[in-house]
């Protein structure tokens, strides 16, 4: 069993795939803007400040050991039709779900070259594969987290590290049911839920059974590749 680091593990996908790795008996460390208080290995960090990821990783190597697993689930989503979009924000969502990953996979890699062993999984989005009104900048930065995935493999396959992207569609948490309060979903989510061929909403637990598979010994002749978790939604 590996250590593995989950960023956003605070809430909703994160956390369901730290509450799996740590069941499958890996020794979990989750890095979050709010971290929960429940958690054993939980550290406060935010993935776009470098320092502050190096401080919380370090904390965990001394802890838990050298890092083998990472996944990178923190994200940040908005809503802005792209004419009234402020650089600003454009800025802070690739700085989150892009430049956060960039950050935490840098700082985690040279455990996982030391040990010619590593799994990456990188929470995307399935608004990459079909697009998202009012959501350029999410959707740039998701579509350029599917893009690192794949450039990574090829870089890091010979040292012995996989690197995948997980995007998933509709799945009930706290980023979800927001959007949905605030009407920004288009349509309900009963709607939605009649669109989808499986005919309910995603669990974050479906998430994380993929991520189980990822990151365990028998997936690695699996990299570069972009598994969606959708219920047959943007296939
Ligand atoms: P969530 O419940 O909002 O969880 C996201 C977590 O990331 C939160 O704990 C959040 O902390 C944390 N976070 C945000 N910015 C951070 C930062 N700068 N540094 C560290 N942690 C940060 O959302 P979710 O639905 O589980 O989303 C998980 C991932 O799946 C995200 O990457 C999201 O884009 C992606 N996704 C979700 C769906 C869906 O249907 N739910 C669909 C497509 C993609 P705070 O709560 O304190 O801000």
């Amino acid at each position: 069993m590996k250590t593995a680091v989950v960023t956003g593990g605070g809430s909703g996908i994160g956390r369901a795939i730290a509450e799996r790795l740590d069941a499958d008996g890996h020794h979990v460390a989750v890095l979050d803007l709010n971290p929960p208080p429940d958690a054993d290995f939980a550290y406060q960090a935010d993935v776009t400040d470098r320092a502050q990821v190096d401080i919380a990783l370090t904390a965990v190597r001394e802890r838990l050991g050298p890092i083998g697993v990472l996944v990178n689930a923190a994200g940040l989503d908005g809503f802005k039709r792209f004419t009234d979009l402020s650089f600003e924000s454009w800025q802070r969502v690739i700085d989150v779900n892009l430049n956060g990953v960039f950050h935490c996979t840098q700082a985690v890699l040279p455990d996982m070259i030391e040990a010619k062993w590593g799994r990456i999984v990188n929470i995307s989005s399935s608004s990459a594969h079909s697009g998202q009104q009012y959501m350029a900048h999410y959707v740039a930065a998701k579509s350029g987290l599917n893009g690192l995935t794949k450039a990574l493999a090829l870089e890091l396959g010979p040292l012995g590290i996989t690197v995948n992207a997980v995007p998933p569609g509709f799945i009930d948490t706290p980023m979800l049911r927001k959007a949905a309060e605030r009407g920004l979903l288009g349509d309900s989510l009963d709607h939605h839920i009649e669109q989808t061929p499986v005919r309910r909403i995603g669990r974050p637990e479906d998430l994380a059974a993929t991520c189980a598979f990822l990151v365990s010994e028998e997936a690695g002749y699996i990299t570069g590749q972009i598994i969606g978790v959708n219920g047959g939604r943007n296939t």
